[in-house]
């Protein structure tokens, strides 16, 4: 029987998801619909509802949503339990699964596609909302000499270290602190670049060969990404990102890993 999946956001119509698994899934040989629901505000826990009583096996769940499906999974993963955000949902008749997969798709991005290894190296993220977050925990599990958060609040910063001191070498900074301080990787997991702003990030803060990664996609060369080109680092933006955590998400549904670099370069050259 063809299994049915979703994403759930608000807004959902420019996701690229139903695309992604359609690839995948064509490789794999599984036969799956994928489509795009968009939730009332207010209507998340009535959409799963609906879904699971309409047979669905899973969803993917994005903006603003994410907290919503942490709360109202039965069963968490670990790396959700961290992270306390989830974006795959996986239901069975008596269970809702929850688990995110974020985290892991930026860190294989990273290290994968962009060629980066994240050990030993000097990690600094830019905000310290849901993404951030949900990166800290695989971010540390690969081995960087010091991962530093800077946020325009920073008690949000605060409240991410505290979860994760007792797993790594991580920090809290204000964006005042900054110039003080030089990264080889800097991610910036702001929503300033949604709207073309720059968050207060100076120039200085790129060391010489640094990684200046943008998770946000299809907004071409940012304000961030154009300071770090400006200042010399190597750019990526968030586009790799969604593969992969799109590519995990797939292995948790189906126990297959697909290829992910053919999808990365159709999307890349926008198809
Ligand atoms: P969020 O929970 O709303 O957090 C937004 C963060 O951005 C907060 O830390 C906020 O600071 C900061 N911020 C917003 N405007 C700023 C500005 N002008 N200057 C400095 N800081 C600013 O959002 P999120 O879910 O973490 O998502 C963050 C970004 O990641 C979004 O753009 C999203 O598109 C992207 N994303 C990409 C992927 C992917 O697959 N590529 C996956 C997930 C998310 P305050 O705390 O001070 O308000």
């Amino acid at each position: 029987m063809t299994k049915r999946y979703a994403v759930i956001g608000h807004p959902v119509a420019h996701s690229k998801s139903p695309q992604i698994h359609a690839a995948f899934a064509a490789q794999a040989g599984i036969a799956l619909t994928y489509e795009k629901v968009e939730s009332p505000l207010d209507g998340f826990l009535k959409t799963i509802d609906r879904l699971r009583g309409d047979g669905f096996s899973g969803a993917n769940v994005t903006l603003p949503f994410k907290v919503d499906a942490f709360r109202l999974a039965m069963e968490r993963t670990l790396r959700a339990e961290a992270a306390e955000a989830v974006n795959t949902l996986t239901f069975d008749a008596a269970n809702i699964r929850g688990d995110t997969t974020d985290g892991v798709g930026l860190v294989r991005d990273i290290e994968s596609r962009c060629g980066r290894a994240l050990k030993d190296q000097r990690v600094l993220i830019v905000g310290a909302g849901g993404a951030a977050r949900g990166a800290v925990g695989p971010l540390l599990a690969a081995g960087p000499v010091k991962l530093a958060i800077a946020n325009r609040t920073l008690a949000r910063a605060l409240d991410i270290v505290q979860l994760f001191a007792d797993t790594g070498p991580v920090s809290a900074l204000t964006l005042g602190e900054l110039p003080q301080h030089q990264f080889d990787v800097v991610i910036n997991a702001t929503s300033a670049s949604l709207a073309d702003a720059l968050p207060l990030v100076p120039s200085g803060v790129f060391a010489p060969g640094a990684l200046a990664y943008d998770m946000v996609y299809g907004k071409g060369q940012t304000p961030f990404l154009q300071l770090a080109a400006g200042a010399g680092a190597r750019t990526a933006d968030g586009l790799g990102m969604l593969v992969e955590q799109a590519a995990e998400a797939f292995h948790v549904w189906h126990g297959v890993r697909p290829d992910t670099a053919p999808v990365y370069r159709q999307l890349a050259a926008g198809g």
